[in-house]
């Protein structure tokens, strides 16, 4: 190749900028996405052949960053504080007046859609990006610079576009929201159903993953968006006087700022346009949870100022969660891991918070009878930030008559074995259910229990159903010839899927794991049997007070039930269990596969008195808890589950009896009611203390 002029590469690295700014900042196209594509690897192909074009700015260097060891807590110059909630038109009402009095007149104020994402500041240094941090506690939060780099939608250079007055300013810190649109979460969650992949929560949790992943190939490859909303360290020359004009600056700057972000002349203005707002917020591609009111001028904000937590000058409204209404069609059984049945609704698909909803959860056979919803009702479905759509309810005004109660299931879908009935669930009894045994095998190898890698849900599903693996101890002599037959979904660059069989190294990597996994001890190998009552908790206990695993078969129903938060239900329970003939031919046979069966927690009686003496002091203990609001460490489901396995009883609502909530980012009414009731209040910090890190996810 020839080399090329300096022009040409600034001329290829500036009209992909401008495609950037175009796309994320102007929300018009300049070229296809194949033609950005393009031009891309030309540059790319002309810095490899001309290293002394290399440049940290280049829109090349967002792909392929070098995986990171981790993330330095870095801390913020100017605190980034987090915003005061509202949830109601009153509470807007009192915040709107309170300014007002303050500053001794109406005020003009901006209200922009607040969108569900993880808040960081950018540093721009020169022009450049020069680095972006979490929020993290508002004064310390952790470098992203590496995944922030790699998003296409974040600027690596600031120009000053064509007519714009402003120039670029040798320091600019903006704080804004990194988010995933709704049409990238579905994309993403498509390609992962076809490769048998885990789905992603939500859009906010994805993003929150996308800029924690030690791999910015990760985010290069996510479109995540970005859109700012405030301001950090600024020089003094970028010395604008109020919040509108800011974001004007921003946007000739080519940074993204919130396009449907609006000036109101007073509160009655800004009220309009919350209520406005509720009714198209929707419909929007992206997840809005409430609008972000403020006030415009920078001197007013500053005479307002902040409480400590929150600055006085801004304020969240809170929507409720969206309900919409459909007709629920078919209620199926779905076979859990441990035999459970849980219904799940087939619905008229619907449009909801943005994505577009065909099922929806029913919970359990009680909450269908004492709600009384029937096939063919009118259902009200709701997606409260939460990830699973359920069933609120029927709209019994629309009853027409043709509506069919819904049976409890009578035979095992997958099996067609007896089903049995524990309290309000179900329950297939056949301990051979195949579907049971798929399931299972998905927990086993799971990153809590074995933690074997690339053994996604579809290869299990051929595993089975090749009859490579009939047990869980074929995992670990898994035939390599087999495995080569065995197929892939590929998904393409243009989104089309193809068959490829496994390669050679991805069998390798499959088998490595496996044999890597042998030797995660017995807290993991009980945890992974998919045992009722006994979970990752229950089976660290049991690892502390057993030296292996003979030395637990061995105890008797009295021994386990002495054990910490081990009632005489679970341990009866367990002790049944581990003496079934078939339990303990799988253990032997994992045994004999060369998985180990000794403790790595084991505490000799001696040591162990000290840790009861701890249970017995533990917070959680008999606890009546309530969980709101999105946890960075802990997925809801899994939290819940861990607390009830800690003794805790955790319930939906709040009331004199509730003795501690635990309230995440985002929690609403909940924390709100909590404080009215004085009741205690834990943070994830505090539940971290407690609890201990391991991650819930
Ligand atoms: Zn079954």
């Amino acid at each position: 190749m020839e080399r090329p002029t300096e022009s040409k590469v600034a001329g290829l690295r500036d009209i992909l900028d401008r495609a950037n700014t175009a796309y994320y900042v102007d929300a018009q196209p300049l070229m296809a996405d194949t033609e950005y594509d393009r031009l891309l690897a030309e540059l790319a192909d002309l810095e490899r052949l001309f290293p002394e074009f290399a440049d940290a700015t280049s829109p090349t260097m967002r792909v392929g960053g070098k995986p990171i060891d981790g993330f330095a807590q870095v801390a913020h110059r100017v605190p980034m504080q987090s915003i005061d909630n509202t949830y109601d038109i009153d509470g807007f009402i009192a915040w709107c007046r309170r300014c007002e009095k303050a500053i001794g007149h109406p005020l003009a104020l901006v209200a922009d859609p607040k969108i569900d994402g993880v808040a960081v500041s950018l540093r721009y240094e020169q022009g450049r990006l020069a680095g972006a941090v979490t929020r993290g506690d508002g004064a310390l939060g952790d470098d992203v610079t590496a995944n922030v780099r790699a998003m296409r939608a974040i600027p690596l250079r600031l120009h000053s576009a064509k007519g714009a007055s402003i120039a670029v300013p040798e320091l600019l810190e903006v704080r804004g929201e990194i988010y995933m649109p709704n049409a990238e979460f579905e994309r993403i969650n498509a390609q992962r159903t076809v490769r048998g992949e885990p789905l992603l929560a939500n859009a906010r949790n994805a993003t929150a993953g996308t800029l924690k992943s030690l791999d910015p190939s990760v985010a290069a490859s996510r479109r995540l968006a970005f859109i700012a909303h405030g301001r950090g360290e600024c020089s003094a020359q970028f010395n604008m006087t109020t919040h509108w004009e800011f974001l004007a600056a921003l946007r000739g700057l080519g940074i993204p700022v919130n396009r449907l972000a609006k000036m109101c002349a007073g509160a009655d203005e800004a009220l309009a346009a919350i209520e406005a707002f509720a009714a198209t917020r929707t419909a929007l591609p992206f997840g809005v949870d409430g609008m972000v009111v403020r006030v415009n001028d920078f001197a007013e904000q500053e005479q307002l100022g902040t409480t400590g937590k929150s600055p006085r000058w801004i304020v969240a409204f809170k929507y409720p969660p969206e309900r919409v209404q459909t007709i629920l069609r078919k209620v199926e059984w779905q076979v859990g891991k441990g035999g459970t049945l849980t219904p799940r609704a087939s619905m008229d698909p619907v449009v909801i918070s943005g994505s577009t909803v065909a099922h929806a959860t029913l919970h359990n056979f009680e909450e269908i009878t004492r709600k009384d919803i029937r096939i063919g009702d009118h259902v009200f479905v709701e997606k409260a930030g939460e990830v699973i759509p359920q069933v609120i309810g029927p709209v019994l005004s629309k009853r027409n008559g043709s509506e069919l109660p819904i049976e409890p299931p009578t035979l095992c879908p997958s099996c067609a074995g007896e089903v049995v009935q524990e309290g309000p669930k179900f329950f297939c009894a056949n301990a051979m259910c195949p579907r049971q045994f798929r399931e299972r095998l998905k927990w086993f190898v799971g990153r809590d229990q074995m933690n074997i890698d690339g053994l996604g849900e579809r290869l299990i599903d051929q595993l089975v159903d090749a009859k490579i693996v009939t047990q869980f101890a074929d995992l670990f002599c898994l035939p390599r010839d087999a495995m080569a037959n065995l197929e892939s979904e590929t998904v393409l660059k243009t989104g089309r899927t193809i068959l490829r069989r496994l390669g050679e190294k991805t069998v390798d990597a499959i088998m490595q794991s496996a044999q890597h996994a042998r030797t995660r001890g017995l807290a993991r190998v009980l945890a992974g049997l998919g045992i009722r009552h006994l979970g990752s908790t229950a089976s660290k206990t049991l690892a502390r007070s057993f030296a292996d695993m003979q030395s637990l078969m061995a105890a008797t129903p009295a021994e386990l039930e002495a054990l910490p938060d081990f009632g005489a239900l679970t341990a009866a329970s367990i002790a049944h269990d581990l003496a079934t003939p078939a339990l303990r031919e799988t253990i032997a046979k994992l045994e004999a596969a060369g998985v180990e069966m000794t403790s790595r927690d084991y505490q000799s009686p001696a040591s162990r008195h000290k840790f009861d003496a701890a249970v017995a002091d533990d917070p959680l203990r008999s606890k009546t808890v309530v969980i709101t609001g999105t946890f960075d460490k802990f997925e809801r489901r899994a939290l819940t589950e861990l607390l009830e396995q800690r003794g805790c009883k955790v319930t939906g609502s709040v009331s004199a009896k509730t003795d501690i909530v635990i309230a995440g980012e985002d929690a609403g009414s909940k924390l709100q009611r909590a404080h009215e009731l004085a009741v205690t209040v834990w943070n994830e910090e505090k539940l971290r203390s407690v609890l201990g890190d391991s991650p819930v996810l």
